[in-house]
């Protein structure tokens, strides 16, 4: 399949992974938008938060819990983060792999839209 982040998680691109188990892989973001910018994917193929299915609920539910402790790694917890979400064209989602954005380690701007 011809999907980025499939080969990151497949190892085929190299990453800097933070964390990885076999669902899940956590890995920094090649172009930091704060001074903490993981991504967090699931190995499962699925394009957009508009493709998660039923039977994906559970698996997604625990990628937060993945978030959550990704958060306390990389020492954010407590100081605060964003999680986020991109969903198509208006969103700019560039790769259509589904993934949470996780940002910290300063102040960050008011999102906008
Ligand atoms: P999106 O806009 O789809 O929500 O976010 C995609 C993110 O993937 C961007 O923040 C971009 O910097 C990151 N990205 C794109 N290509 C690579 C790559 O090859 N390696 C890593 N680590 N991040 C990437
Ligand atoms: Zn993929």
């Amino acid at each position: 399949m011809d999907c980025l982040f499939c080969k990151i998680a497949a190892g085929q691109i190299p990453s800097n992974k933070v964390y990885e188990d076999d669902q899940f892989l956590v890995f920094h973001d090649i172009q930091p938008a704060a001074p903490t910018h993981v991504l967090i994917i699931p190995k499962k193929h699925i394009a957009t938060m508009n493709d998660v299915a039923a039977e994906d609920l559970a698996m997604i539910g625990e990628m937060h819990k993945v978030a959550q402790n990704a958060a306390k790694k990389l020492g954010i917890s407590e100081s605060g983060y964003r999680l986020i979400n991109n969903c198509g064209p208006d969103s700019g989602q560039a790769v259509y792999h589904i993934h949470y954005h996780l940002l910290g380690g300063a102040k960050l701007g008011a999102l906008t839209g």
